[in-house]
């Protein structure tokens, strides 16, 4: 199976002013592209692999071929985030979530300012290249982290449902080296409805 880039579902432009149009041009059609060329590459070395989907082959990805490992890992990682990171965004985004999400980080973080101070300081306190996350794990419990490189929460058995790249290209055309203000403007871009879908996805295993 070869995976594809998938469009960018909004204009390059669309997260103006959070989110600068030549950042997402480069983000997407140029660092996502690659991340996808480089998995199909990876995976064609072993055509004997049929994996149902990303996610499943991220979440066994111990029991991919060693020779390829590491380029699943890594572009295989960074085609399922990138992916999710894409939705999880959109124009006129921001606000707060509400209903069964809502509750959910309430009772994990106390509060959605709690939970927008922890993932913005572990996404910011990442070293080198990484994510911030909220991710799902056994049992619907939610839990605020960082993952190094691409590594995918699916990696270790949570279904990540709200990301923030650190990667410097996902910030430094527009902010150079303030990350935190990267993050801080990154959350009036978020698409709570895409993250409460995946919420309720996640809470039924799929
Ligand atoms: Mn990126």
């Amino acid at each position: 199976m070869a995976f594809e880039l998938p469009p960018l579902p909004y204009a390059y432009n669309a997260l103006e002013p959070y989110i600068d149009e030549m950042t997402m041009r480069l983000h997407h059609d140029k660092h996502h592209a690659t991340y996808v060329n480089n998995l199909n590459a990876a995976l064609a070395k072993h055509p004997e692999l049929q994996p149902e989907s990303l996610a499943e082959l991220l979440r066994n990805i111990n029991a991919v071929p060693e020779d390829i490992r590491t380029a699943v890992r890594n572009h295989g990682g960074g085609h399922a985030n990138h992916t999710l990171f894409w939705e999880i965004m959109k124009p006129q985004g921001g606000g707060e979530p509400v209903g069964a999400l809502a509750e959910a980080i309430n009772r994990a973080c106390g509060s959605f300012a709690r939970l927008k101070e922890d993932l913005s300081q572990k996404a910011i306190a990442v070293f080198g290249s990484g994510w911030g996350w909220l991710s799902v794990g056994p049992g619907g419990a939610l839990r605020v982290h960082s993952a190094p490189n691409q590594d995918s929460p699916l990696m270790e058995g949570w279904m990540p449902i709200l990301g923030v790249d650190v990667w410097e290209h996902a910030y430094y055309l527009k902010y150079q080296n303030r990350r935190a203000d990267y993050v801080a403007a990154w959350w009036n871009t978020l698409n709570w409805e895409n993250v409460a879908q995946r919420y309720e996805r996640a809470l039924k295993g799929l």
